[in-house]
């Protein structure tokens, strides 16, 4: 599904990504961790192709996506900044783009109210979005970036500002839907525990590197370095 071949970002001085490689297999949900800078963010932006590589190059299905514009990807995409249509209400933002997909007026309605009753929020169609607590504008963007059903979904922080039951029950609920839908997913987390629950592989960086990559008890069992060791919490 996706391809990172010697993925290389910098900004000045500073390199982002350094050379990274990954493939993401369809249907897989791939949970990426690290410290703050280490590169996450980047590494969804460049594959979404709103930050264009300096060496290297992204495939999806197999096509190079060098020069191809964000919306013809078919990549969903939240981020951590996800910015709502505030002059629209909840069922608008959650819909918004469907039209273009070719999605009827029922399909998109009945879209909506699963999602909605997916991410918590049933019955809140007609609310206006900037009436919502900032926890609740985030269930409505992931809604929204679920909505077109997109071949690959990334996620940055999607569950950062919702309190630990929520986040909890979603996470249990979301495998459940990506699972019935087929979404491939490439997901930033802080939370290790989030990470170890969703993902069926967890890759983990370090200064724009992928210091190992692996599933959940591969990763915990064994940690590739000491680094990785360390940033889980082993102290020793
Ligand atoms: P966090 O956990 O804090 O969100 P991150 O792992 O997502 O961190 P990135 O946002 O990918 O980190 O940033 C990687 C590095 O690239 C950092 O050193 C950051 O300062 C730098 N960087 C990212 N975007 C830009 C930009 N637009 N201009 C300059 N430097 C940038
Ligand atoms: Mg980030």
């Amino acid at each position: 599904m996706l391809q990172l071949d010697g993925v290389t970002v910098r900004f000045g001085p500073r390199t982002a990504l350094d050379g990274v490689d990954l493939t993401v297999a369809d249907q897989e949900i791939v949970c990426v961790l690290g410290p703050s800078g280490s590169g996450k963010s980047t590494l969804l932006r460049v594959v979404a192709g709103l930050q264009p590589a300096d060496a290297g190059r992204v495939l999806l299905g197999g096509a190079d996506q060098t020069g191809v514009p964000v919306h013809r990807r078919g990549v969903g995409l939240m981020f951590q900044d996800h910015q709502l249509f505030p002059q629209r209400d909840v069922a608008g933002n959650v819909a918004f783009g469907l039209r273009m997909h070719g999605v009827s007026r029922a399909e998109r309605g009945a879209r909506v109210a699963e999602l909605l009753d997916l991410v918590g929020l049933p019955g809140a169609d007609r609310r206006a979005v900037a009436a919502l607590s900032g926890g609740e504008q985030q269930r409505v963007a992931l809604a929204r970036a679920l909505a077109p059903r997109p071949r690959l979904l990334m996620l940055d922080e999607p569950l950062g500002q919702l309190d630990r039951g929520l986040r909890e029950r979603l996470v249990t609920e979301l495998r459940g839907l990506f699972g019935r839908l087929g979404t491939t997913v490439l997901a930033v987390t802080h939370d290790q525990g989030e990470a170890f629950a969703l993902a069926d592989r967890v890759v983990v960086m370090n200064e724009g590197r992928i210091a190992q990559a692996g599933t959940p008890l591969e990763v915990w069992q064994r940690p590739a370095s000491e680094f990785v060791a360390r940033f889980l919490g082993f102290d020793n």
